[in-house]
Parts: structure tokens; sequence; C-alpha cells
């Protein structure tokens, strides 16, 4: 006689029920194999503790899980779906186990040729890689469920020969008004009581058409199944709606199709025996799913297989709390969409999604995908998410300023996605910038200097590039407009801002001496990250022009004479405005009217040449801006003729 699986240890495995799930042979046969019933109440309690258990009570294994993703591919990868991937893919990083994708295809009258392709394409894009499954293999494969058959074939056998299943020879019967869900796909016939052998007789002869059914367990109503989110969930009752004929618990007892009457395996019945065969330890999926789990426990029970820790995450909802969908949003919702027609970066996706129903115990919910596995554990939120897309966008501009800082640092390929986007959506939006910079190459450098001095904004391209419009566009209508803002008498009339600002532009020399040891330090304003490296060209031309214009401010307040007497233009002290005042201005009294003409006469500079130069808009710093803009477009855009060798 074939031994019998027997069920590992679960605290809710106990011999009365595997009685009522196998019937008195297949326990009296587990009798005499002399095997002892696991009376282990958990599982994790017999496998030593680190410390790393403990972490939020509990909530990972200590031992590396087996997690998978286990998609059918009827169509685009939905932001729901790259979710519980992540979950799954995360909690296999965190403890140092494996992560599966396996395909479950056995539906072909849903599938859609392509979709598998486009579901690895998506996973890999966002970094969810998997160490066993599709184009990796791996010990347990084939990891199509079509190429699986003849193992839920010998499974299926199994539980034929241990009578926990049996072969019904029911045909599909006609529904009656409101009878359709359950008179067509219960068993009428009493197809359990048929012998074995006379069942197998009918079937070997190929006249009769079979599927192979799961006997249920009895009192299956009074059982609860372990949810790690959920504790014990109970099963559901069919809806009375789904038939008007017989009492509730008849139409309860439906007994599951395992087989269907063509061979093919049932989505529980291969999902079920995947799970086990591929060795998962956690199953992290929807709660759509629930509903089906009290049947995958029987069906472990029927097996005598220990099942995987279950946890369903709730749905995503949006404002109105209504599933997310298309419809109702105003964004793509599945990956393609967000990564080609948003511009989401993969590690925002990431980041946004699971945030999505997992509570993030720290305080900082920006995190790269490494952190994310450093940190991610199985404390959900229970009940469904609100999604929130104003998150995405605040993520999406941390990642970008990430990558931004990263490209600062020195990495060639950090904004290289960004830039191209950026370039394709200026090039559409602003054709006039494209014939001016007269390639894409030099656009596209043009781009990234934009986007390393605006380095906070960044949602998407064409929002990128319409905010920052005046890169692309400055027509003679702005460079002549009325000034926007009226002068005000504490301040220096705008004719003198723009004799200013001429003179600076005059005076400025590329090929000019500096002391550049206080243009080595980057922007301070900018994180402190930027400070331990050196600056970047663009930071060093911004120092360099904040210096000049303080130079000639410096020339347009001091009192004559003074001036050689600090050494202006350009000594450490021009930088340090009360040092340099200082040591200009013996008398304290007049010294302080320096201080403030200085000041005000900054303040109406700058102003002024935001107004000419970006016809006011906020953006980058006045520095950031003239460098990007370059000298020649500073002086168009100023109304003043370039010098030759003017620049910075
Ligand atoms: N194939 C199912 C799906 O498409 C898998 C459900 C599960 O994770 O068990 O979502």
């Amino acid at each position: 006689m074939r031994p019998i699986n027997i069920p590992q240890a679960t605290e809710w495995v106990c011999p009365s029920c595997l009685t009522s799930a196998f019937g008195q042979r297949v326990v009296s046969r587990l009798r005499t194999q002399r095997h002892r019933y696991p009376y282990r109440r958990n599982f994790a309690s017999s496998v030593p503790r680190t410390k790393e258990a403990h972490v939020r009570d509990g909530k990972l294994p200590d031992y590396p899980a087996r997690t998978r993703f286990a998609p059918s591919p009827t169509g685009y990868m939905h932001i729901g779906g790259l979710r519980t991937a992540l979950f799954s893919y995360l909690l296999a990083k965190r403890t140092g186990g494996q992560f599966i994708l396996r395909i479950e295809d056995t539906d072909q009258k849903r599938f859609v040729p392509g979709a598998t392709d486009r579901l690895c394409e998506d996973l890999q894009w966002a970094g969810v890689q998997w160490d066993e499954g599709p184009g990796v293999g791996g010990p347990h494969g084939p990891y199509w469920q079509s190429e699986r058959n003849e193992l839920y074939q010998k499974h299926a056998q199994d539980l034929l020969d241990d009578g926990a299943a049996y072969r019904c020879f029911c045909t599909p019967q006609t529904a009656g008004a409101g009878t359709a869900a359950f008179v067509t796909s219960g068993c009428y016939q009493d197809c359990s009581h048929i012998s074995p052998s006379e069942a197998a007789e009918r079937a070997e002869s190929g006249s009769d058409k079979f599927t192979v059914r799961l006997k249920q367990p009895e009192n299956v109503h009074k059982r609860s199944y372990p949810d790690l989110i959920y504790g014990n969930i109970k099963r559901l009752k069919r809806s009375p709606a789904a038939s008007t004929v017989g009492d509730e618990s008849s139409l309860d007892a439906a007994d599951t199709i395992l087989l269907k009457s063509d061979g093919t395996p049932t989505y529980h019945f291969a999902n079920v025996v995947d799970d086990h065969l591929m060795k998962i330890t956690h199953v992290i999926r929807g709660t759509e799913w629930m509903a089906s789990t009290p049947l995958h426990h029987d069906l472990y029970t029927a097996f005598g297989w220990k099942p995987p820790v279950f946890a369903h995450v709730g749905l995503l909802l949006d404002k109105e709390k209504a599933k997310l969908s298309k419809r109702n949003a105003d964004i793509a919702l599945d990956v393609k969409g967000l990564r080609e027609e948003h511009g989401i970066l993969p590690e925002t996706l990431c980041n946004f999604l699971t945030l999505q129903g997992w509570s993030n115990p720290n305080k900082d919910d920006v995190m790269t995908m490494d952190q994310l596995a450093q940190n991610f554990d199985l404390k959900f939120t229970k009940g469904n998410t609100m999604v929130l897309m104003e998150k995405l966008w605040f993520l999406q501009k941390n990642h970008v300023q990430r990558r931004i800082e990263q490209a600062r640092n020195g990495s060639k390929t950090a904004l290289s996605d960004i830039v191209d986007k950026v370039t394709e959506a200026a090039a559409k939006i602003y054709p006039e910038a494209l014939s001016k910079h007269g390639s894409k190459a030099s656009l596209s450098k043009y781009c990234k200097n934009i986007l390393l001095a605006d380095d906070k904004s960044y949602q998407t391209a064409t929002q990128f590039v319409e905010r920052n419009w005046y890169f692309f566009t400055y027509g003679p209508s702005y460079i002549n407009a009325p000034p926007q803002t009226s002068p005000n008498s504490d301040f220096p009339l705008r004719e003198d801002a723009q004799a200013l600002a001429s003179s600076f532009l005059r005076d400025v020399d590329a090929a000019r001496p500096y002391l550049v040891s206080s243009f080595e330090t980057p922007n301070p304003s900018s994180n402190e990250a930027a400070l331990a490296r050196p600056p970047t060209d663009l930071e060093r031309a911004s120092a360099r022009i904040h210096a000049y214009l303080n130079e000639a401010v410096w020339h347009r307040v001091l009192p004559s004479g003074s001036e050689s007497a600090v050494n202006v233009p350009f000594t450490d002290q021009a930088i340090d405005r009360v040092k340099f005042a200082e040591a200009a201005v013996e008398d304290g009294a007049k010294r302080e009217e320096v201080l403030q003409a200085y000041k005000a006469w900054q303040k109406a500079l700058m102003r002024f040449l935001r107004e000419r130069l970006a016809a006011g808009t906020p953006g980058p710093g006045i520095g950031q801006l003239m460098a990007v803009l370059g000298y020649e477009e500073c002086c168009r855009r100023l109304g003043i003729e370039a010098v030759e060798g003017g620049g910075w």
C-alpha cells in the first residue's frame, strides 16, 4: 500500500478533523503507518528563534520565506497585481528567502497572447526580479501551469486513491431561472457513492466524461481557517440568490471540481498543488481570494500537507471608496501606462505601492527598493486601502531628486531616462527649442542642466517642461514686456537695475582670474550630501555669477575710494558682506547705511533679473538660471549686446 503523507504540524489539524476530512479508511491507514499525529501548536516555535524574529511582534518568520507571485496572464499588469508581487518579493528579500514567479495559465479561454511577456517586462522594469520562474528556471519547474498537467493528474489520482476525491459523471445541467451558479456546477447524481472501481472503469472506457471533485469534509461551516491579517476566517455561505432550489446547506455542500472534464485542473487545485510542490511558505494575495482559502485549506488537509501562511491584503480604493478602476482614476492604473504615459520611475511606484496597506514603522516614507527590503515585515493594515495619488507625486519628486543628486555625484546613467523624456516633451511642446539647439543631443544636454538646476519639482516630463517653459521659449514679447513689479520708492528704480545688470554683463569675463576657493563649496542651500562632494559645473558657474553680481552691487553702493581698500573685485571677503563692509567702511553708521543699500540693490537686481530672464516665473535661483541659459541668451533677454569673451 502506498504510504500517505501525513499532515505536518499545524495548530488546526487534529485526528477527528482528519477522520471527517478523509474518512475512517484513510485515518486507519495513517494509524497503521504508526505516525503520531502532530499536536505542535505552532510550527514557528519549533525553529530556533533569532533576535530578528521579534521584530515588531514577530511580524517576520524566523526562517527564509519562499513566496510567489502567481498571475494569470489575462492582460496588462494592474497596480494591485504589482503591489501583491512586491509584498511577496520584499518578504523573501527581507528574510533571505526566494521569490518565485509562476504563470497560472490553465484557463486557456482567458489567455491573452503576449500577456506573459508583458508581465515579465513590467516586473523586471519595477526591479521585482524572481529567483525562480520563467526565463530563470529553478528546481521546481516548469513554472507555467499549462506545462504541469502530469503533476496535477498524478495528484488527483492520489486523492482518488485515498478516497478524498471522487469522479463525478454529471454533465452540466441547464439552469432554471435563478439557479445558474449552483445547479450547473453541482453533482446531482450522488457520484461520490459510485464505487471507485466502477468509476475507474467508466473513466477508462472513455465513453463517460467526468470531473474529479473533492469530497467536502464534514462540518466545514464550523471550522475557521488562519489568516495572518484577519485572524480566523470562516467559510463564506453561498448567497441564497445563487439558487432557489434546495435548502442552503445542501448548496454549500458542493464538492469542488479539481479536474475539469477536459482533464485540466481548476485554479484551486493547480494553485494548491503548485504552492506545495514549490515549497511556498507564505501566500500574500488580495482579499478577493479570501473566499477560496477555506477550500485551499481543505485541499492541504486532504493531501496531508502543511499549508503555507496566508495573508490577504485589502483592495485598493479611490477617494470615494470605490474599487480603484480605470473609469474613476485620472491616471493610468496599469504599470505600462504609469511608466510610459506618466513617466513614473520604478522606484517611485514600488515605494508607493508598498505603502498601500503595509504599515511602515519609519517616519520617512521615501525608500528605495533596498531600503524597503530592509524594513519590510508582515504588519499590514486590516481592510481596504484608500489610495491617495498625491502621495505618488510626492514620492516621485523625492525619487527624482535622489537621481539628480546621483548625477551630481558623477553618475552618467542616473538621469538618462528622465532626460530623454524631458527632451522628448520639450521638442514636442516647444519645437522652437529643438531648432534653436540644432540637435536632440544638444537639447538633451540643456534639459539635463535644467533638471540639475530645478531638482525639487519634477513630477512628469510634460509638467516639468511646462513649469520651466521660459527655458524653451522666450520671444520678443517677453523681452519687451512692461515691468510687472511696480517700482518701490524704497528700492532702486528699474532703470538703475537695468543699468546695473548691463554693467554686470559687460564686465563678466570668462577668462578673468578668480579666487575660487569660495566657489568650491556647492550651493549651501543644497542638502548635506551635496556638501560632501565637489561642485558640479553648474554649481560652480552659479557661484561665480553670484560673486559677479555681488561685485557689481558693491561697486554701486560703496563710497568712492573705499573699493581699493577691500580689493574689489573678488576676494573671499566679497562673499561675506558684513566682513566686506567692515573692511571697506570704517565709520560704523556709514557702514550700516552701505549695508542697507547693498541689500536693497541686491534684492532689486534679483527681482529685475527674474522678471527679464524668466518673465517673473518662480524657479531655480538666479545664479543657476543664468548658468543654464548661458551668457549669450542672458544678454539677448536683457537687451544687452554680448561682449566678445564675456561669460562665466
Ligand atoms: N492566479 C491567481 C491570480 O491571477 C492567483 C491567486 C493567488 O495568489 O493565489 O491572481
